[in-house]
């Protein structure tokens, strides 16, 4: 993103996918509830997981719109974006390991978000990969979490819609992964919890439902869900994240997660706190209009990715990420002469040569590698003009 951002300023005519942020604006009335408290002088120190009325209403939002169960303020902690939400509750959950023991360890389903195995690393936790690929929608089976669930396992992180595979985990397929959590815990796996990140909630187009694992009673005073106000109101830098538990467990854990904040950053920007009742209760109709749009985009890329020869991918049903697999190329030459042996070699060929930026898909982990990350966050007409150089760029590759 930063190169593709550098030749732009340089003059070039690159187009660019690799953002993982919507191009829409935030809602106006958004911007004025923060605007009417910062001319109000709402510019002291704040509790540090938030002011009353905004875990309140994201308290009222989980519970009506996500079905947790047993969620109060209290449940609630609000923080510096989804990934610092993740920040603080993963060291929350992972101790780094005693001298010549094993870590405790995270499952996570790949390829995967590039932050979510350096945060569980720091930490001191081990990241257990599942592999996921385009035939099976890029969804981790029931049977394969249960085979990667240890006496160590501490954390299963889950993530739908997904960045970057742009899939959903369906209802039924979180209910049975629940299951085989809750039978974990009464044999192996004691101390698992689900951390289930559901930050592209709003921006699904597929009629696949969004779903809470944390929803299911079985499981619910074991999993904490990340959240936030980035991707659905287009607020990626607001930096406004947030964390959402069950009952008395989720009251302690989001306690934890308060002593440790108040050492790590205190509360957020204190004058944009009254923008978050204002997003969650009055923006219905621009998350809607937002979702259409990146409906309409994932119908185009969908279809253009599909009518190019040679990749394999399983089409985007949420977020707005496109995640073909394009190994069938690998081992040709471009016309400028450099050998296109990984997606990294690729995704460099197409900024230099076609001026297009996508992500290369090593950095997320699995079958990653063989993939590039299309983010689909821009015009129905900079989709097509980008498809149009990729398809000739692979037509042209020797
Ligand atoms: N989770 C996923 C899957 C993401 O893709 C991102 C941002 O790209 C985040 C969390 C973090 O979002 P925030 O901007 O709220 O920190």
């Amino acid at each position: 993103m930063n190169r593709a951002k550098a030749m732009q300023r340089a003059g070039k005519d690159v187009l660019s996918f690799a953002a993982g942020e919507p191009d829409f604006d935030t809602p106006a009335v958004v911007k004025d509830a923060a605007i009417r408290a910062l001319s109000a002088g709402m510019t002291k120190y704040m509790p540090t997981l938030g002011d009353p009325d905004s875990r309140a209403a994201i308290a009222r939002k989980l519970t009506t719109d996500n079905g947790i169960p047993n969620c109060t303020p209290d449940n609630v902690a609000i923080g510096a974006g989804g990934k610092h939400q993740l920040y603080v509750a993963l060291h929350c959950l992972l101790d780094p390991p005693p001298p010549g023991q094993a870590p405790q360890e995270v499952i996570l389903p790949v390829p995967a978000w590039v932050s979510y195995a350096p945060l569980s690393e720091l930490a001191g936790g081990k990241v257990v990969e599942v592999p996921t690929g385009p035939a099976s929608g890029f969804l981790a089976s029931p049977e394969q979490i249960e085979a990667a669930i240890t006496p160590r396992s501490r954390i299963l992180l889950l993530n739908s819609p997904s960045n970057p595979c742009g899939t959903m985990y369906p209802p039924d397929h979180l209910r049975a992964i629940a299951r085989v959590v809750e039978h974990a815990v009464k044999t192996i796996a004691p101390d698992l919890v689900v951390l289930s990140d559901e930050i592209y909630e709003k921006i699904t187009y597929a009629g696949i439902p969004h779903f809470s694992i944390g929803s299911i009673p079985e499981i619910a005073e074991r999993t904490i869900t990340i959240n936030g106000l980035s991707k659905a109101y287009a607020m990626t830098g607001w930096r406004i994240g947030y964390t959402g538990t069950s009952g008395d467990w989720g009251r302690k854990f989001i306690a934890a997660m308060g002593t440790l904040q108040a050492q790590i950053s205190t509360n957020i920007t204190s004058f944009i706190y009254p923008a978050i009742p204002v997003a969650l209760r009055e923006c219905d109709a621009e998350v809607e209009r937002m979702r259409q749009a990146f409906a309409n985009r994932a119908k185009v890329i969908n279809a253009r990715l599909a009518a190019i020869p040679g990749l394999k991918t399983s089409p985007a049903t949420g977020a707005f990420y496109a995640f073909p697999n394009v190994s069938s190329y690998f081992g040709r030459t471009s016309p400028a002469g450099r050998r296109i042996l990984t997606s990294l070699d690729l995704a460099e060929a197409l900024l230099d040569e076609a001026l297009v930026a996508f992500v290369p898909g090593e950095d997320f982990g699995g079958c990653g590698k063989d993939h590039l990350r299309i983010s689909f966050a821009c015009s129905e007409e900079q989709i097509n003009r980008g498809m149009d150089r990729f398809a000739a760029f692979l037509a042209s590759l020797r």
